[in-house]
């Protein structure tokens, strides 16, 4: 029989540092066929970032062109620098079938939302406190003091989204939270896009 399911989405969003990379690097063994959407930003790159893995780097010129040019499924401004998801891969993965990560504010989830919302799932990743957040960002050892108080006021702002996601992890422990988000994932590739319902139903009645 052939598989009538074409991929799906799942989009994690919470603070920068909540440990998202974190929680899809340990369970990325287990969650079998994704692609993660790498995004493009306007942002310097972190020490050990690198073009292509973690980000495109791009100009502010260059981004605005592709703005012009409509090849971002989604955009934001975060932090003062813009941030944006390229439709071209993210299309050729769910062709694909495989699961597409996103790694996005809450701005852009409820982008995803308004565009492709019969295929996605949505997942807010949170430390347990504002004060672990803190914790956790100085410890990361990759922004100054001014930034990561940028981030801290942001992180203020994004908790108040929780309730528009399907799912929320507690980062306490990253074993804990990697199990969950394993079931989280597998919960994703259970939705079907309605394009596909239709042909489901149609099938099954013949
Ligand atoms: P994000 O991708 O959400 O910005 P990271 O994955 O970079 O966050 O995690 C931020 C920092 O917190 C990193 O230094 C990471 O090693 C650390 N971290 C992640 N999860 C935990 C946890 N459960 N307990 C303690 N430190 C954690
Ligand atoms: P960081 O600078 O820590 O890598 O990311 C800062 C914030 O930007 C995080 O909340 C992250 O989820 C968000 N982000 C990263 N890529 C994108 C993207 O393509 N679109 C949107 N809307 N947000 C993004």
């Amino acid at each position: 029989m052939k598989n009538i399911q074409k991929g799906a989405i799942l989009v994690l969003s919470g603070p920068s540092g909540a440990g998202k990379s974190t929680i899809i690097n340990t369970a990325s063994d287990n969650i079998g066929k994704y692609y993660f959407s790498i995004s493009t930003t306007t942002r310097n790159p972190r020490v050990g970032e690198i073009e292509g893995r973690d980000y495109f780097f791009v100009t502010k010129e260059n981004f605005e062109k592709d703005i012009e040019a409509g090849n971002f499924l989604e955009y934001a401004q975060v932090h003062g620098n813009y941030y944006g998801t390229s439709l071209k891969l993210v299309r050729e993965a769910l062709e694909e079938g495989k699961l597409v990560l996103f790694d996005i504010d809450v701005q852009g989830h409820r982008l995803v939302r308004e565009k492709m919302d019969d295929i996605t799932t949505s997942v807010f990743i949170t430390p347990p406190t504002l004060s672990e957040l803190e914790i956790r960002l100085r410890a990361r050892g990759t922004d100054d003091e001014g930034v990561i108080s940028q981030r801290i006021e942001n992180a203020k702002e994004e908790i108040l989204a929780v309730s528009e996601y399907n799912f929320t992890i507690i980062n306490d422990t990253v074993e804990n939270a990697a199990k969950q988000f394993v079931i989280v994932a597998q919960a994703a590739r259970l939705k079907k896009s309605q394009e596909d319902e239709i042909k489901f139903i149609a099938r099954w009645l013949s």
